[in-house]
């Protein structure tokens, strides 16, 4: 079982001609009102790429609560410990303009009163995951990890948006989920990536993935980097990529599947949520995955491809 505690929000993305500068009004001809938040697009990746996933987070009373839960619901993810909060829905205002660069601001809204507490009685264990993000207050999130780690569940952390990790929290972590800009905000000035993720699984104990846009993804454990290529396709939206492979990364593991393994599925993943637009309805399903991280597997690893074919 994964639990996800973190965010959910509702995006409102609307097409501009122009990004508006400070003061500025631009018209947009239309705009859509759709699902979004890192807890629960990792929540909707984890469970399309077949895991039973339990999410945890708030809302507020209003009707983009139920925009916010409505394809998590259809997916099968167990929102019995959504809270009802006195605050609105937490909300994304997305502009794009005509050559995708986009401008956005998140108000955390009802994700400021998710609460650790709701996990208390949850039937989790050893060989559950929980799995955090950075879009629900900080305290709460290091309760939570002491929470899952106090039970023995594998406490994974996607530090996103990019900032520092206290101490305290990086001691009752298993896992670290970061892109190639997040890692560096972990690390001494001038440093490279695979240099700080190295360092931060050495001094902590911990597996660190680090995802690499069109170059693919790493992990790092135990002073051994298992990397995965990209799968090729044509980028449409990268919208949730990271999202998505911290889902898949997750429903891999949780499967009991190796690092080197898990990481295809995660990277193989995270290209497919690239090739459709949109940030949760762009979010693979099992087979397509599958399918995806067998062809990954075949090329980087012809032996196995040999004893495999007919
Ligand atoms: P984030 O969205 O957090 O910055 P990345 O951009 O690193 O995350 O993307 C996460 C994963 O999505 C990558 O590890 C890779 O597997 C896939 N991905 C991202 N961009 C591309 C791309 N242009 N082509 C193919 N796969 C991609």
């Amino acid at each position: 079982m994964i639990v996800v505690f973190g965010s959910l929000n509702i995006d409102l993305v609307a097409r501009v001609p122009a990004l508006p500068r400070p003061g500025e009004t631009v018209l947009g001809p239309d705009y859509v009102a759709v699902a979004g938040g890192k807890g629960a697009n990792q929540a909707l990746a984890a469970r399309r790429a077949g895991a039973e996933v339990v999410m945890v987070g708030a809302v507020g009373r209003d009707g983009f609560a139920d925009i916010a839960l409505s394809t998590l619901a259809g997916a099968g993810v167990d929102l019995d410990r959504i809270a009802r909060a006195d605050a609105p829905t937490g909300a994304g205002f997305i502009a794009v303009d005509a050559a995708g660069r986009n401008q956005i601001v998140v108000a955390s809204g009802a994700n400021a009163h998710a609460r650790a507490a709701q996990l208390d009685g949850l039937g989790a264990g050893p060989g559950d995951t929980l799995m955090l993000q950075w879009e629900v207050p900080e305290a709460e999130i290091l309760a939570a990890a002491r929470w899952g780690r106090a039970r023995g569940l594998r406490v994974m952390l996607n530090r996103a948006p990019a900032g520092p990790v206290p101490a305290e929290l990086m001691a009752v972590l298993d896992l670290l989920v970061v892109n190639e800009h997040e890692v560096l905000a972990l690390g001494a000035a001038g440093e490279d990536p695979d240099r700080v993720a190295d360092c931060l699984s050495e001094c902590h104990r911990i597996a660190v993935a680090v995802t690499l846009g069109a170059e693919g993804g790493e992990l790092w454990a135990d002073g051994i980097c298992h990397e995965a290529p990209a799968f090729p396709v044509e980028p449409v939206d990268t919208t949730a990529a990271g999202d998505t492979f911290c889902g898949a990364l997750a429903a891999a593991l949780d499967r009991r599947r190796g690092y080197e393994t898990a990481v295809e599925f995660a990277c193989a993943a995270g290209s497919l949520a690239c090739a459709s637009l949109g940030a949760q309805p762009s979010i693979p399903h099992r087979a397509a995955i599958e399918a995806a991280a067998a062809e990954l597997a075949e090329q980087r690893n012809p032996e196995k491809y040999r004893r495999t074919s007919p």
